[in-house]
């Protein structure tokens, strides 16, 4: 069956052209503008000789160009690899050879690095995405205005509804970046979906803060919003004041975002400051303690926060917590629409509900990938008996709610007990002075493991690792609680805001 994701642009461009797609700064960008730019890039891509499948790679933050790019990839029927900007030339030049990218583009601040990249790998042409009124770029690379040259597509072979869209590489968390290949279709399915899920409606304005080279931000936010006609605004990079700035001026009724936003709004003093126009905050990457939902809440009334859950192998969404009558704080929810999931044992047997039968989630569905990009093994690990294995650990309860324990790879073993992680987090942001906390597996001779918790504190917070063993001790079973507690400036994180605690532990630990 022929289909393109693209064609999400075409209704609300029919309906009205004039309304703005996205604003970023003093710029706004109405669905028309951003169909005819992406058209020409569409046209141009089609004139240098590339065809329906070939890649191209795009590494930019939040900027319009960035959507001109995404929509002109798609409708020549090619397919978009999203990098992150902060790659080095190696990774750069990793992702580009793994993903047989053909044209890059890249932007100013970053472009002498990935030009770098670029230029180990062969037969690919790199444009630059210049800052306002500069034309500085790497010597053998293109300005990007020449992507806006062409205009005429002419006849384009139509894409299939499962011809790969986008070639996700996953975060990292998993070990080497793998391409998960998602369809026009999967990426279709999710954004329709995903809006439904919390009544998302044409006049809603989301802040679009979370990189949008991610899942998270690339469907649940970008896709979504287009999906049904809405306006976002981009905000290049997350900080407290151009975020509480884009939702004071834009009046935003959506906010997406990590855990770690959440936790930095809630830390940001706003008086006098009125995001009164928010009405949903959507919170996934990973969990959110329920203490930070309660304080938001309270902080930002009218706010309800929905916690969903997902992977760059499941075009985003696979759980959501629908409403606030509906959700259940600590849980993932439940799944959505045309998914299901399952917790399955190591043999992947199913297990029944119940906090003590805590297995693998598998998801099956219209949102699985079609698998990594040439890496049969890999796909056949993640896929059993049809099922993809998140690699996450959680139990559901006997209404179908799905609670996260914690990754298969995060859990500690101390001394021949499971301690998952995220339960001790749980305890020690319920202290005041915790801003954010990692709770990791110190190598030990005795136990195997021995839990550390590794954490910031809250400015003017007047705290010592002690009194933090201690308050822990308390309230958990002796083999749970951290024998060590270790405060630090801030905790390592990645593109979206995640806390990396392979990171932590490697800087501990080596
Ligand atoms: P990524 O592929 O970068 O989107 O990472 C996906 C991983 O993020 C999942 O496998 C989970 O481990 C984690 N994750 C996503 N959403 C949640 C959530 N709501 N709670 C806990 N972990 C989450």
């Amino acid at each position: 069956m022929s289909f393109n994701l693209a064609t999400i642009l075409r209704e609300p461009r029919r309906e009205h052209p004039d309304k703005p797609l996205c604003h970023v700064n003093d710029l706004t960008f109405s669905y028309a503008q951003v169909d005819e730019l992406s058209g020409r890039v569409a046209a141009s891509l089609l004139r240098l000789g590339l065809r329906r499948g070939d890649k191209v790679a795009v590494q930019l933050p939040n900027l319009p160009q960035f959507l001109f790019t995404y929509f002109g990839i798609l409708k020549a029927g090619m397919v978009m690899v999203p990098l992150n900007p902060l790659l080095r030339a190696g990774e750069v030049a990793y992702h580009l050879t793994d993903s047989d990218t053909k044209v890059f583009v890249t932007f100013e601040l970053f472009a002498e690095e990935a030009a770098k990249g670029a230029a180990e790998v062969e037969g690919v042409t790199t444009y630059v995405v210049n800052l306002p009124g500069s034309d500085r770029r790497p010597e053998g690379t293109r300005s990007y205005d020449e992507l806006f040259r062409a205009e005429d597509t002419g006849d384009i072979e139509p894409t299939q509804a499962d011809d790969t869209a986008v070639l996700l590489y996953t975060s990292g968390t998993t070990g080497q970046p793998k391409g998960a290949e998602l369809t026009h279709f999967q990426l279709y399915m999710n954004c329709t979906v995903g809006g439904e899920l919390f009544g998302f409606a044409e006049d809603d304005i989301s802040v679009a803060v979370l990189p949008l080279f991610h899942v998270f931000g690339l469907s649940s936010v970008l896709n979504v919003s287009v999906r049904y006609g809405g306006t976002i605004v981009l905000v290049p990079r997350f900080e407290v004041e151009p975020v509480v700035d884009a939702i004071e001026r834009h009046r935003c009724t959506i906010f997406a975002g990590v855990p770690t936003m959440y936790f930095a709004l809630l830390q940001a003093d706003l008086t006098g400051r009125d995001v009164s126009s928010l009405r949903v905050g959507v919170s996934g990457g990973a969990a959110i303690p329920g203490e930070v939902i309660r304080a938001f809440e309270e902080k930002v009334p009218g706010v309800v926060i929905l916690e969903g859950y997902g992977l760059s192998e499941t075009a985003s969404t696979t759980t959501f917590n629908i409403s606030a009558e509906q959700r259940k704080v600590l849980s993932i929810g439940k799944p959505i629409w045309g998914v299901e999931t399952r917790i399955v044992d190591d043999l992947d047997r199913p297990l029944p509900p119940g906090p003590e039968h805590v297995g693998e989630i598998v998801v099956r569905g219209h949102n699985v990938m079609k698998g990594y990009y040439k890496n049969p093994e890999a796909t056949a690990g993640a896929f059993r008996g049809g099922w993809f294995h998140t690699g996450d650990l959680a139990y559901a309860d006997e209404d179908g709610y799905l609670f996260i324990v914690d990754r298969k790879k995060d859990l500690i073993i101390r001394g021949g007990y499971n301690v998952y992680p995220r339960e001790v987090e749980e305890v020690l942001y319920a202290h005041p002075a915790v801003a954010e906390a990692a709770v990791i597996g110190r190598p030990d001779d005795k136990l195997g493991e021995e839990v550390v918790a590794v954490l910031s504190v809250k400015p003017d917070a007047e705290v010592t690792p002690d009194d933090l063993v201690a308050y822990c001790k308390e309230r958990l079973a002796a083999y749970k609680y951290p024998r060590q507690v270790r405060i630090v400036e801030e905790l390592p994180k990645g593109p979206t805001g995640k806390l990396l605690k392979r990171e932590i532990k490697k800087e501990l630990y080596g």
